[in-house]
């Protein structure tokens, strides 16, 4: 059943780095720090800025030390960048970013697929960088992807998610972020695998990530709310793709969400009008059409004018009742 109150969620936005960086064209720096700087006023617990990986990799995200620099910080809000090495994690320190947000996959052919790394590997990484960042006090999370179902591998064992939570614990990170990096959870799995991580480790903040790529983006993140989790990323006009299902829609999208989350009573903190807004905007930067829903047909109660000729229609339509009174 749907508890109904006014529970506090805690809102990340992640189209600056996970959406854009699946973009086929660059964004201009100026366009991008606009955009950042329009989202800080909207509400936003975090802001996933850039990622801080190498030119080549992701040229998308070339300019990742010129918008973290330029960026307009807002009180209250996390601005936080994907951290791939030490390299990327030094040139970060370099822009004073608030949080290091690590990544590798629960699966062990997707982290070799996506990283070029084992697991084994990528945790020796992920602790040398975590070290980095615990050095000068700035939080580390991790993003653990396909922790619901690898493209390749199929189910991934919920003991080797709560190993690996473990893992980083062990490492002194701040949070962990349970992504459904390719749609595959469903909302009874959600609901366990959150339960199970919020229990083991309690410690830990723990944030949902999910996409919209079989439809159960929505249902999902629902799922995870019950399951007690507070924070969830998403991405503006559901930016963000998914590789391995070329065309299908990606992250779930921030204004389909807390359009959902407010009416049943949260307080996402988020502004829906400024959300919608902005989507438009980014539409405008990324030059398609966004897969969001929201800041296409709007908030529920928006009111739409009657048909053309609806005078008329209900002239005829009282005009039958008193023919027939008479
Ligand atoms: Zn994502």
């Amino acid at each position: 059943m749907f508890e109904v109150n006014n529970r506090k969620l805690l809102i990340n936005e992640v189209a600056t780095r996970d959406g854009l960086q699946n973009e086929a064209s660059f964004v201009e720096t100026d366009d991008k720090v606009a955009l950042v700087d329009r989202l800080s006023a909207l509400g936003y617990a975090k802001i996933e800025v850039t990622s801080f990986t190498s030119a080549a990799a992701i040229p998308a995200l070339k300019d990742a030390e010129a918008v973290m620099q330029r960026i307009e910080r807002a009180p209250g809000v996390v601005y936080t960048a994907l951290i791939p090495n030490v390299r990327g994690g030094e040139r970060a320190l370099e822009c004073r970013v608030d949080e290091f947000n690590l990544v590798m996959s629960a699966s062990e052919t997707h982290n070799l697929a996506n990283l070029g790394m084992t697991r084994a590997q990528s945790l020796r990484q992920l602790a040398d960088v975590s070290a980095l960042a615990l050095g000068v006090n700035v939080p580390v999370n991790i993003s653990l992807s396909c922790v619901f179902g690898c493209p390749m591998e199929g189910e991934v064992p919920e003991d080797t998610v709560l190993e690996l939570v473990g893992r980083f614990a062990a490492m002194g990170v701040t949070g962990v972020t349970l992504c459904d990096t390719t749609g595959m959870a469903y909302p009874t799995q959600v609901q366990r695998v959150c339960a199970r991580v919020a229990q083991a480790y309690p410690e830990l903040n723990v944030t949902g990530h999910f996409h919209n790529t079989r439809g159960m983006g929505l249902v999902n993140t629902l799922a995870a709310v019950q399951a007690g989790i507070s924070q969830f990323d998403m991405s503006l006009g559901g930016i963000g793709g998914c590789p391995y299902a070329p065309g299908a829609s990606g992250n779930v999208a921030t204004e389909d969400v807390v359009h959902m989350l407010q009416w049943m009573g949260y307080d996402t903190g988020v502004e829906l009008p400024g959300l919608i807004l902005a989507a438009r905007e980014l539409e405008r930067l990324v030059g398609h059409e966004l897969p969001a829903q929201v800041s296409r047909s709007g908030d529920r109660l928006i009111h739409h004018a009657p048909p053309q000729g609806f005078h008329e229609i209900r002239e005829r339509a009282l005009a039958r009742d008193a023919a027939a009174a008479k």
